[in-house]
């Protein structure tokens, strides 16, 4: 039978504790959800300013329905766009500032189809060795040369630069800002000079620093550095801003590249509407209101000191990103089961998204203080 296949690789999986199977709750995302009729402190969700089930938001996106529908019906390049969605990227540029911007429909697709358009055979990609999975697969895509340099470190950066600076064709480098597994931050400064010195173009994903990071604006205003034109950002609405999509914003002459030939943009019905405007108001909550994102960042410190004390090794984080390593699969697994019974959802992260199985505690502004005293009881019952 040609579906045996599928059966034993499965029964393999297990066997190493590698299965994975999709968890559903019945709550809307935030800090309390229920699962399989359970309810848990959530320390599993990117949803940073708990803008997920704001009301500003449900009432942005139920008005886009009222005017336009739900689906969007077609490509943006056939007419599928409306209004909101010109308004979004117009919005996008000017906080990022940046001269253009364009929507894509995830930041999936926005790292596959932008970094395969952007190169081609014969260019050369530099791609930092713990990059989101859509960053590979975009380089992969793109059949440009890849060099992988060791994680966050800009003197093998150079070497491999160096290594090829008589050769023809383009150079792009490309870094995840905030790294998703582990929650450091990429050396941008540093990278920003490596990419004038080699006249390379930077591409920065900034999916977990939009939001969180700068005021929220992302790594480039957190480093205290602003757009230049040899700089691509993109970012995500997805995580801190409660929504859906993505965006890409960067000179005029690259976004209109990405509209004639990205493919994943082209061949593909644009965001729906009730989608956009959440996006928009989110936006506007962010610039108004810096509050969600203090908060946020006070929640992180507080959970970094609550977890150290309860007795856990925390990985090199920087931001509401916490990593908590394990030597193998198994205790990693019991670990979260147990704080799964103690009402606590931090599900393990293991091969091959990782290569060292880990906890990921993700902080939110929506925490409340008891949430983080009620993980640090659970991590010493279990300790
Ligand atoms: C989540 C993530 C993405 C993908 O974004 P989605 O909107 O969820 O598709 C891309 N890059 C990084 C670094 C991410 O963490």
């Amino acid at each position: 039978m040609p579906i045996d296949f599928f059966e034993k690789r499965l029964r393999d999986l297990e066997c190493q504790g590698l299965l994975r199977t999709v968890k559903d709750k019945s709550t809307p995302q935030g800090p309390r959800i229920i699962i399989e009729g359970k309810e848990l402190i959530n320390f599993a969700s990117n949803d940073y300013l708990g803008f997920a089930s704001n009301e500003l938001l449900k009432e942005a996106s139920l008005s886009a329905i009222s005017h336009y529908g739900t689906g969007a019906g077609a490509s943006r390049l056939l007419g599928g766009g409306t209004e909101l969605h010109k308004a979004l990227e117009k919005r996008i540029a000017s906080f990022k500032d940046t001269p253009k911007a364009l929507l894509l429909n995830s930041g999936y697709i926005a790292n596959v189809v932008s970094i395969a358009c952007l190169m081609e055979e014969g260019d050369y990609i530099f791609s930092d060795e713990l990059n989101h999975a859509s960053i590979i697969d975009g380089c992969r895509l793109s059949r440009a040369r890849v060099f992988i340099y060791s994680h966050k470190d800009t003197g093998h950066l150079e070497e491999l630069l160096y290594s090829i600076k008589n050769e023809g064709g383009r150079r792009l480098i490309v870094t995840d800002s905030v790294f998703s597994m582990d929650g450091d931050i990429a050396p941008v400064p540093d990278l920003l000079r490596i990419a004038e010195r080699y006249n390379a173009l930077l591409y920065i994903d900034d999916a977990h620093a939009t939001g969180v990071l700068g005021g929220g604006h992302g790594s480039l205003k957190h480093f205290g550095l602003s757009h230049r034109p040899y700089i691509i950002q993109m970012g995500t609405f997805s995580k801190a801003l409660g929504s859906f999509g993505a965006f890409v914003a960067a000179e005029e002459s690259i976004i209109d590249w990405l509209i004639n030939k990205a493919r994943g943009f082209i061949y593909s019905t644009c965001l729906p509407p009730s989608v956009v405007g959440a996006s928009l108001k989110a936006l506007e909550l962010i610039e108004k209101d810096k509050s969600p994102i203090e908060r946020l960042w006070k929640n992180r410190d507080l959970a970094i000191k609550i977890i150290k004390d309860a007795g856990l090794e925390i990985g090199p984080s920087e931001t509401p990103i916490i990593p908590v390593l394990f030597k193998n699969i198994e205790d990693c697994l019991n670990f979260s089961s147990r704080l799964f019974d103690k009402g606590i959802y931090a599900p393990a992260i293991r091969p091959p998204t990782v290569q060292v199985p880990r906890l990921r505690f993700t902080i939110t502004a929506a925490h409340s203080e008891e949430d983080l005293e009620h993980l640090h009881r659970a991590i010493k019952e279990i300790k």
